[in-house]
C-alpha cells in the first residue's frame, strides 16, 4: 500500500513525545532498551517510539505493585484512597481536550466519539469512589441468638489488567477505577497498536499524587509482556479484554499460578428488526450501531435480521444511509468513520469483503474521499444475500461491515440470532412489548437493548456469554471481581463443642 503524508493537526495543548514504562512511580526505558514504533492508522507515518517491555520489565512492575499493596496503599484508610480515585476523575475531566484527541489521532475512531468516551471514563472513577464508600459495609446475619456471621470485601492484590485497542482509554481505566477503589494496585499492558492515551493516563495518574507503585504501565507484545504478566506468581487476577482466542491462550498461561479471570471477548450481534418497528428510530440505531467506533466496536449489530415484509423498503433507506455517511480525518469533527487501525487489521477486513464475494453474496459500499483512498479506510458496506452459516455472518468482521438477512416469524429470528458461538449483545425492534421481552429474553447474549440502542447504566453489568466472556465488568459485579469475600464467624454465647478425646 502507498504510504500517504501525514496531513492531520493535533491541537496545539497536544505534545507527543517517545514513550517509556511507568513503573514505582517513574517514567523508564525498557531494560532491554528496545523500542517499537507506533504508527498512525491515517497515514500509515511512524507517531512515535515506544519503550518495549518484556519479562523482566512486568517483573520489575509486578514486584512495584506489591510492595505498594503490602505498603502505603495497602494501610492507607479508605476515605484517603477515594479521595485519590475522585482526584483521577478530576484530571480526566480537566484533559479531556487533549486525552480526546490523542485518542483519536492513534486509533482512527472520530474525534466527536472520543470525547463521549473520556467523559464517561471520569464518571466511572467518581461511580467507584462512591460504591466503595457504601459498599465496603458487607452484609451482617445474627444466627439463632447464638452467632453473628459478617462478611467484609478485602482488595486481593495486584490486578493484572490487558486491554486492545479498539477504546482504549475507555476500557483501560474502565478496569482501572474498580481495580484502584477497592484497594488493589495494578500493573497495565495496553495494545501495542494504541499506546498514547495509557501513557497520558500514567500521566495524569503520577500529577494526582499516588503512591509510587500503585499504578504501573508496561507497554509492549502481548505474547512477551502480556504472556508475563499472566504468568507471574505476584499478579493475584487478569481483566483481559480482547479477542477469544487470546483470552483462551490467557486462561490456558495461568493455569499454573490459579488465576482470577474477569474475559471480556469478541461478539457478532443480531439486530431483529420487525416489521412493526419504528423504522426511522430503527434505522438510526442500526446504522450508528455498526458504524459508530469505525466497526471496531465489540458490541456492533454487525448481524441484521429483517422481517422478511420490510426488507426492501429497509435495505434501500440503509443504502441511502452508507452514501451519505461521513468518512475522512479522525480529528475533523464532521467525520463519522475513520480509518481501522492498521494495514495489517485493514487487509484482514478487506479480506472478508472477497470471502462474501466468493460465498455469492452481495456487497454494496459507501465511498471513501479520492485522497484517503491509499489509507486504512474501509468505506460502510453492507452485505446482501448471505445466509447465517456463512463466514461473514459467523465471524467477527471488526470493521464497519452489516451482514443483512430475513426471517419470517419470531421463532425463527431466535434460532437464527443464537445460532452462533458469540453471546455479547442484542437489538430488537419492535412496537410490541410483549414481543420485544420475550425475543429479548430469548436471545442468548449478555446484554439485550429493546427499541434503544447501547445505553446503558454503570449500575448494570457489561459483559457476554458463551464465547464473549466470561463474567461481568462494571457495577457490582466489578466490585465482586476485584475483591475478597471474608466471612467471620462470632459467638455470642459459649455454645457446644464436641469434646473429642477429653477424659470424661
Ligand atoms: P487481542 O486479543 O489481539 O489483544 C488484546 C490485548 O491482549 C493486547 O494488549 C495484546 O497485546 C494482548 N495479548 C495478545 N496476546 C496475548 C497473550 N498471549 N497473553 C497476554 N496478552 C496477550 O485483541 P485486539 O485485536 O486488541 O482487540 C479486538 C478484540 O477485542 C475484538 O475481538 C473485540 O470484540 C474485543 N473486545 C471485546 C470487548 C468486550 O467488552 N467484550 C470490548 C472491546 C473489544
Amino acid at each position: 500500500m502507498t504510504q500517504q503524508p501525514v496531513k492531520q493537526k493535533l491541537p496545539e495543548n497536544v505534545d507527543i513525545k517517545d514513550i517509556k514504562l511507568y513503573i514505582n512511580g517513574s517514567f523508564v526505558d525498557a531494560e532491554s532498551k528496545k523500542q517499537f514504533e507506533n504508527v498512525s492508522p491515517y497515514s500509515n507515518e511512524k507517531i512515535n517510539q515506544v519503550a518495549e517491555g518484556d519479562k523482566s520489565d512486568i517483573d520489575k512492575a509486578a514486584a512495584a505493585a506489591d510492595a505498594a499493596f503490602k505498603g502505603e496503599w495497602g494501610k492507607m484508610k479508605v476515605a484517603d484512597r477515594l479521595e485519590y480515585i475522585k482526584k483521577i476523575a478530576d484530571v480526566i475531566d480537566e484533559n479531556i481536550e487533549d486525552i480526546a484527541p490523542l485518542e483519536s489521532y492513534d486509533t482512527g475512531l472520530p474525534i466527536s466519539q472520543t470525547k463521549k468516551m473520556v467523559a464517561r471514563a471520569a464518571r466511572n472513577f467518581r461511580f467507584y469512589a462512591e460504591m466503595v464508600a457504601s459498599r465496603l459495609n458487607g452484609e451482617a446475619y445474627q444466627v439463632d441468638d447464638q452467632f453473628i456471621n459478617y462478611t467484609i470485601h478485602k482488595p486481593i492484590g495486584v490486578a493484572g489488567l490487558i486491554t486492545p485497542w479498539n477504546a482504549p482509554f475507555m476500557l483501560e481505566t474502565w478496569k482501572l477505577a474498580p481495580a484502584l477503589a477497592t484497594g488493589n494496585t495494578v500493573v497495565l499492558k495496553p495494545a501495542e497498536w494504541s499506546p498514547l492515551t495509557a501513557n497520558r493516563l500514567a500521566e495524569l495518574i503520577d500529577s494526582a499524587g499516588l503512591p509510587d507503585g500503585v499504578f504501573n504501565v508496561v507497554h509492549g507484545f502481548g505474547e512477551t509482556a502480556g504472556a508475563s504478566l499472566v504468568s507471574n506468581e505476584d499478579v493475584k487476577l487478569i481483566s483481559f479484554t480482547g479477542e477469544t482466542a487470546t483470552g483462551s491462550e490467557i486462561t490456558k498461561n495461568g493455569a499454573d499460578t490459579l488465576k482470577r479471570y474477569s474475559m471480556e471477548l469478541g461478539g457478532k450481534s443480531p439486530i431483529i428488526v420487525f416489521d412493526d418497528a419504528n423504522f426511522e428510530r430503527a434505522l438510526d440505531a442500526c446504522t450508528w450501531g455498526i458504524f459508530s467506533f469505525n466497526g471496531e466496536r465489540c458490541t456492533a449489530n454487525s448481524r441484521l435480521f429483517l422481517h422478511e415484509s420490510i426488507y426492501e423498503d429497509f435495505v434501500s433507506a440503509l443504502k441511502e444511509r452508507i452514501e451519505n455517511i461521513v468518512v475522512g480525518d479522525p480529528m475533523d469533527e464532521t467525520t463519522q468513520v475513520g480509518p481501522l487501525i492498521s494495514t495489517t487489521h485493514y487487509q484482514n477486513v478487506k479480506r472478508y469483503l472477497e470471502i462474501a464475494e466468493e460465498e455469492g453474496a452481495e456487497v454494496v459500499s459507501g465511498n471513501v474521499p479520492e485522497s484517503m483512498k491509499s489509507g486504512n479506510f474501509i468505506p460502510p458496506t453492507m452485505i446482501l444475500n448471505a445466509t447465517n452459516d456463512k463466514t461473514v455472518a459467523q465471524e467477527e468482521i471488526f470493521g464497519p461491515i452489516l451482514t443483512v438477512m430475513t426471517f419470517k416469524d419470531e421463532d425463527e429470528v431466535i434460532e437464527l440470532a443464537n445460532d452462533i458461538d458469540y453471546g455479547l449483545a442484542g437489538y430488537v425492534w419492535t412496537q410490541d412489548i410483549q414481543r420485544g421481552h420475550r425475543v429479548a429474553q430469548g436471545v442468548d447474549a449478555g446484554m439485550l437493548w429493546i427499541n434503544s440502542q447501547n445505553v446503558r447504566d454503570l449500575r448494570v453489568p457489561f459483559g457476554g456469554s458463551k464465547s464473549s466472556g466470561i463474567g461481568r465488568e462494571g457495577g457490582h459485579y466489578a466490585f465482586d471481581f476485584y475483591t475478597e469475600a471474608q466471612v467471620v464467624h462470632v459467638a455470642l454465647t459459649d455454645h457446644h463443642i464436641p469434646q473429642f478425646g477429653k477424659k470424661q
